[in-house]
């Protein structure tokens, strides 16, 4: 169940100018009180679903802001805030992690949110392998294989992770077979 709080006209008889103020205040509250549902955002929205709030023209994504102001640094350009519950419009702090944007992308891919992705067979799959290990672009071997970029991207971004996986556990040993089944 989501929180639903005050309409704009309630936002100002509650003294705040604007619904970047606001999300502050709700932010510092749920830190200080940490509440286990949802927390959603009522106000302007992505086309996405993520809540914006606004100050002076500047537009700031709720879900960001929450997870910066509990991390207590910003999240800058590489990382993105996650929600462990799928739901682009909580904003509740507790619901957030930061990852990197291939990783959310994985996670969107995992939940749905990215579409189907294209069943390829074992070879389309390692002719993608094998051009980007030789350095390719995903946008090229997307073009070239004529296979959806999301499917590149999610393809080449598990050899990512497997191979990191791999490196901390092994010792950069065998960082090069290029095995990259999941279990
Ligand atoms: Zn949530």
């Amino acid at each position: 169940m989501a929180t639903r709080y005050e309409t704009a006209e309630r936002l100002k008889s509650l003294g705040f100018t604007s619904t970047l103020e606001f999300l502050l205040s709700k932010i510092n509250e749920l830190i200080a009180t940490p509440v286990d549902e949802c927390v959603e955002w009522d106000f302007a929205r992505t086309k996405e679903g993520y809540g914006l709030a606004f100050d002076k023209g500047r537009a700031i994504r709720a879900h960001r802001l929450a997870l910066e102001v509990k991390l207590g640094y910003p999240l800058g350009a590489l990382k993105e805030a996650c929600h462990t519950c799928d739901n682009p419009k909580c904003f509740n702090p507790g619901h957030l992690f930061s990852g990197t944007k291939a990783q959310n992308m994985i996670d969107m891919t995992r939940k749905g949110r990215m579409g189907r992705l294209e069943p390829l067979t074992q070879a389309r799959r390692n002719a993608v392998l094998d051009a980007y290990q030789l350095g390719f672009t995903k946008s090229l071997i997307s073009e070239w294989l004529r296979i959806d970029r999301a499917t590149v991207a999610r393809l080449t971004s598990d050899i990512n992770i497997d191979i990191y996986a791999k490196l901390s556990k092994e010792d950069e040993e065998d960082a090069n077979t290029g095995d990259v089944s999941r279990g």
